[in-house]
C-alpha cells in the first residue's frame, strides 16, 4: 500500500501544527539466536512494521503510532489531538533548533547482508563457535547471534526526506566455571568492529578460532588464581572494560535530556550542570572525547538522526575540560534558554528513538575516547609501578547522576615494577567520576584502540533499548580504589 506522507504531513500544518515529521518502518526484522553447551535455548525471529507521527500544536508534543496502513489518516488525527491536549498542560513551550532540509540517504556498510545467509549456514557456523570452546575445564559455553536489518523512511515538514537502511551483527561466545569457592569465574568475547562494515563477512573464523583459544586459556588460569589484592593502585583498563567505563560515567552524564532533568523518573539524572560546558576539568589533559556519529562501522552510526538532522562529529571532552554534550534539537534550544548564554550552536545530531512506535531521545551515538601518545599496551604496563590490568567487565553499580561508580571485571593480572604478574580473580573497583577521569596518566596510542559495541543501552519511558558503539584506547588512572 502507497501512502502520500508528505500529504498527510501538510494535512497536519494546514490544521495548524507548527513542525511534524513522520518515520516509516515498512520492514523491520531481528534474529535472536542462542546456544547454551551446544543446544539451541533461543532461536527467535520477528518481523515489525508500523509508522510514527510527531507533531507540534501549540509548542506541545503530540505522538501516535501504528501498524496499520489502511486508516493512517487517523493516526495522523491522533497524534494532532494528543498535542493540541498536552498544549493546555505546558509549562514550556518546544522550540526546536533550526537545521537544513536534508534529502539523502543512508545504508550501513555491508558486504553479505547477514538476512541472505541461509539459515543453514547460521546454524552450522554456531555450532562450530561452540566446538572452539568446548574443551576441557570449561562448564558452560554459550554463542550468541543477533541481527537486526531495517528500513526507515523519514518526512518532516520542513522539507527533510531520508532513507536509511539499516544491517547490524551481534554475536559473541562466553565460557565459564566455577572455581574451589563456588564463584562462578567467566571469560567473553564480543568482537571489536574490526574492518570498515558490519555485514556477515565480518564472521571471520580463524579470527574466532584465535579469540576461542584465549579466553578457554584465559578462564583455565583464573580458576586456580588468587584474589585481586584490594587498596589503592593503578588501573590499566582493556578496551573490553573502558567502553563501558565510558558508556557508563561519560556517556550517559552527558546527555542533555539527563541534564535538563528529563531522565529522572527512569534512567536517572546527572552531575553536570549548564553552567560547567566551557568551564568543568572532568579529566587530565589526557582525555579527548567525543561523540562521533561518522563512525562507519558501528551501530552508533545511522547517517540522520531521528529530528532529521545529518551525522555528526563533536567534541564532548577537549584536553580534560567538558565543552559538549548529546544533544536534540529541542534540548539545545531548552538549554541555552535556561542557561541564558549560547552553549550549543545547534542539535548534534543524537535524537533517535528505537521503534516506530517511540518518540525519539537523546541516544549515544559513538562515544569515543581519543588514542593519546602513550604508547602500546606493553609501554603502559613497563611505566606502571603497582597496579592491575582488567580486561571484561562483569557487573556495574552507578550512581543515579553518574557521580560515582563500582565495576567488578572478569579478569586481573597484577603489574608490578613495569612487568606484567600472574592472573587475579574477582576484580572490582571503584571511584567518584570525576577524582576517576582526573587521574587518568596514559592514554595508549592507536594500537590500543577498538571500537566496541553496546547492543542493550536502556533507557526513556516507556523503555527504549538502543544500539551504539564506543572507540577506545586502553588507558591507566592512577591511585584508584580496588578490591571490593
Ligand atoms: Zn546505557
Amino acid at each position: 500500500m502507497t501512502v502520500d506522507w508528505k500529504k498527510q504531513l501538510k494535512a497536519l500544518t494546514d490544521q495548524g501544527a507548527s513542525y511534524a515529521d513522520v518515520r516509516y518502518y515498512p520492514k523491520e526484522e531481528e534474529d535472536i539466536f542462542f546456544m547454551w553447551n551446544g543446544n539451541f535455548l533461543a532461536f527467535n525471529r520477528s518481523e515489525t512494521s508500523g509508522f510514527g507521527v510527531r507533531v507540534l500544536v501549540d509548542g506541545a508534543w503530540g505522538f501516535a503510532a501504528s501498524s496499520n496502513l489502511v486508516n493512517v489518516g487517523q493516526t495522523f488525527q491522533r497524534a494532532f489531538d494528543n498535542a493540541r491536549s498536552a498544549s493546555a498542560r505546558i509549562r514550556r513551550p518546544v522550540r526546536l533548533a533550526d537545521k537544513e532540509a536534508v534529502r539523502g540517504r543512508f545504508e550501513s556498510p555491508c558486504q553479505i547482508d547477514p538476512f541472505e545467509v541461509s539459515l543453514a549456514d547460521q546454524v552450522a557456523l554456531m555450532k562450530d563457535l561452540d566446538s572452539l570452546i568446548n574443551l576441557p575445564g570449561v562448564q558452560q559455553r554459550q554463542v550468541q547471534l543477533s541481527k537486526v536489518r531495517r528500513t526507515i523512511l523519514y518526512y518532516d515538514t520542513e522539507g527533510a526526506e531520508i532513507e536509511k537502511q539499516i544491517h547490524d551483527i551481534y554475536p559473541s561466545i562466553s565460557v565459564s566455571a566455577m572455581d574451589q569457592e563456588g564463584i562462578q569465574q567467566e571469560r567473553k568475547y564480543l568482537p571489536p568492529r574490526l574492518g570498515p562494515t558490519r555485514g556477515w563477512e565480518t564472521m571471520d573464523r580463524g579470527h574466532w578460532q584465535g579469540e576461542a583459544e584465549r579466553i578457554t586459556g584465559e578462564l583455565a588460569q583464573l580458576l586456580e588464581a588468587p584474589a585481586c589484592p584490594k587498596g589503592r593502585m593503578s588501573v590499566v583498563l582493556m578496551p573490553d572494560m573502558m567502553f563501558l567505563q565510558v558508556h557508563e560515567t561519560i556517556g550517559h552524564a552527558l546527555e542533555l535530556d539527563r541534564i535538563l532533568g528529563y531522565e529522572l523518573s527512569f534512567a536517572g539524572g546527572s552531575f553536570v550542570r549548564l553552567e560547567d560546558f566551557g568551564h568543568l576539568q572532568y579529566g587530565s589533559a589526557k582525555l579527548n572525547a567525543r561523540a562521533d556519529a561518522t563512525l562507519i562501522n558501528s551501530p552508533g552510526s545511522f547517517g540522520y538522526d531521528d529530528d532529521g538532522v545529518m551525522a555528526q562529529d563533536r567534541m564532548l571532552i577537549k584536553e580534560g575540560i567538558l565543552v559538549g554534550a548529546i544533544t536534540s534539537r529541542q534540548m539545545v534550544t531548552e538549554a541555552n534558554e535556561k542557561a541564558g548564554r549560547q552553549i550549543f550552536d545547534g542539535s548534534g545530531g543524537t535524537c533517535r528513538s528505537c521503534a516506530f512506535n517511540r518518540v525519539p531521545i537523546e541516544r549515544m551515538t559513538n562515544i569515543n575516547v581519543d588514542p593519546g601518545q602513550d604508547g602500546s599496551l606493553e609501554d603502559i604496563i613497563s611505566k606502571t609501578e603497582k597496579g592491575v590490568l582488567l580486561s571484561g567487565e562483569k557487573s556495574w553499580s552507578i550512581g543515579s547522576n553518574r557521580e560515582q561508580f563500582h565495576f567488578a571485571t572478569d579478569i586481573g593480572w597484577l603489574i608490578e615494577d613495569g612487568q606484567k604478574k600472574g592472573v587475579v580473580k574477582n576484580c572490582a573497583y571503584s571511584g567518584m567520576t570525576l577524582d576517576f577521569y582526573r587521574s587518568l596518566s596514559a592514554v595508549g596510542d592507536q594500537s590500543t584502540w577498538q571500537v566496541q559495541y553496546v547492543d542493550n543501552c536502556g533507557k526513556g519511558v516507556p523503555g527504549q533499548v538502543m544500539q551504539l558503539g564506543h572507540g577506545v584506547p586502553v588507558c591507566r588512572f592512577d591511585h584508584v580504589k580496588v578490591g571490593d
